[in-house]
């Protein structure tokens, strides 16, 4: 089928402070509170700030530092950070992938071409870019630093959050000592960890998946020439799959391996060398070409995958719950950051609607997050059962999947690419 132009999003943020702030509702911006400094929480910091609010974000780091590997940001995620005037701040840092190739690990033979790159961009009015994770974050970042109606705050873990009668005040400390800040509402963007999930009531440690994610970045004048093409690549293997594709504009390489494993440490960063890696390939499972490539690099490091069960309420009151903190996902089909980034605008616009009400805007923005959210936590488990098959049950999966076709295989995603901010939330 051939691409169509479905048009750009008209829904761009616009501020609503002349609708809300000055029609007697309110008479100043009042304040929300995020809770993270991840991508979850700064997209909402900017969101938030662009519909007329002022923002305070408590971030328990002490520096945002470069963690975690390369991001897919699908048309969904990138359609709404450029209408939050991002494109720009972004283009130097990511590629956008002309395609999706699956190849079969043992092989080497590709399974399937799904068409990304002018495609999607045509198809979705939004292109699909990769990047790496700590050049969004760090875009995100400035992009907050830019504003006087944000204030980030790094060093200040938030440790409770109590509401009364006039919004809520949660308290942080850090190595500043400790902090009250006062709000109308608190986003929880604080990921798979959230102690704000706990104290709803949610307690209980996440999921161990079973398997663990080894991730390395390696030069692209140092990887065959095929590799540094802009294409996504994924192989399919006996109890592991690879993932890689250029980030940092194409100068490096993304490497993330996903195996099955029963190592199991929270935390994103635990070292592991090209040794401890390779003993667990061997040449009759994977190809050579897969396995020159996974002897590239020679530190990688590795982290436990966790998920959690989906949770009806991610609000009490005046808080709501964000990103991986509401709905922490398994990373097959590379949508966890894209939904945080969605929830933002979401969280953002329903705020803006109801400004005088936090707890119903809240629990508005959960309603309209949840089955999607939902959806796309059960379809990113089932493709990792997929992912890993080996045998005969392998090789149906790869007939299907030549059968079905690139251009039929990205028409399978529409529903999650095609996704823009409800029209009832437009603030235009
Ligand atoms: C191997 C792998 C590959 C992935 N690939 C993709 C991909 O291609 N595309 C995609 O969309 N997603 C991908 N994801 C998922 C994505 O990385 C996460 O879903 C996303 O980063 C979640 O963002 P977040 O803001 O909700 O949480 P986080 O990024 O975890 O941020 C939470 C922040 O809150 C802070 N914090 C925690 N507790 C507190 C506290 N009490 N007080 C103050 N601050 C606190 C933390 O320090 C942190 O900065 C992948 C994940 C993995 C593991």
């Amino acid at each position: 089928m051939p691409p169509t132009r479905r048009g750009r999003s008209n829904a761009r943020f616009t501020t609503c402070s002349s609708e809300f702030f000055g029609a007697g509702i309110l008479t100043s911006p009042p304040v929300v509170i995020v809770a993270g400094a991840g991508i979850g929480g700064l997209t909402a910091a900017l969101a938030l700030a662009h519909s007329g609010f002022r923002v305070v974000v408590l971030e328990q780091a002490e520096r945002l530092e470069e963690t975690g590997a390369g991001i897919q940001l699908s048309p969904n995620a990138a359609r709404v950070l450029i209408d939050l005037g991002l494109e720009e701040q972004l283009k130097p840092y990511v590629t956008a992938p002309a395609g999706l190739r699956v190849l079969g690990a043992k092989s080497g033979h590709e399974i399937v071409r799904m068409p990304l790159g002018e495609t999607a961009a045509l198809r979705y009015g939004a292109p699909y870019w990769a990047i790496h994770r700590g050049d969004l974050q760090a875009a995100l970042a400035r992009a907050v630093a830019q504003r006087v109606d944000i204030r980030l705050k790094l060093g200040a873990h938030v440790d409770d959050c109590v509401a009364h009668p006039n919004g809520l005040t949660v308290s942080a400390h850090g190595s500043a000592g400790t902090a009250d800040e006062r709000g109308i509402a608190l986003l929880a963007a604080d990921g798979l960890w959230s102690t704000t999930r706990a104290r709803m009531g949610y307690g209980g440690p996440p999921r161990f998946a079973g398997r663990s994610a080894w991730r390395a970045l390696v030069r692209a004048k140092d990887v065959a020439p095929e590799f540094a093409e802009p294409l996504i690549y994924l192989w399919l293997g006996r109890d592991a799959h690879l993932v890689h594709y250029p980030v940092k504009g194409g100068s490096l390489i993304n490497i993330v391996v996903i195996m099955d494993d029963d190592w199991n440490a929270p935390g994103w960063s635990e070292p592991a060398t090209r040794s401890d890696l390779l003993s667990r390939f061997s040449t009759q499972h994977w190809a050579p070409q897969a396995l020159s490539l996974l002897s590239a690099p020679e530190a990688w490091l590795k982290w436990a995958l966790y998920d959690r069960k989906p949770i009806l309420r991610w609000t009490r009151g005046p808080v709501a719950l964000l990103g991986d903190a509401a709905h922490p996902m398994l990373p097959y089909l590379a949508q966890g950051a894209a939904m945080a980034i969605e929830d933002a605008a979401v969280a953002a616009r329903c705020l803006a609607r109801e400004p005088h009400d936090p707890a119903v805007a809240l629990r508005g923005y959960c309603a309209v997050r949840r089955a999607r959210a939902w959806k796309v936590q059960r379809l990113a488990a089932r493709n990792g059962g997929r992912y890993h098959l080996g045998g005969l049950r392998a090789m149906v999966r790869d007939a299907a999947m030549r059968t079905l076709g690139g251009a039929r295989l990205l028409e399978h995603y529409d529903w999650i690419y095609d996704w823009r901010p409800p029209a009832a939330l437009s603030l235009a």
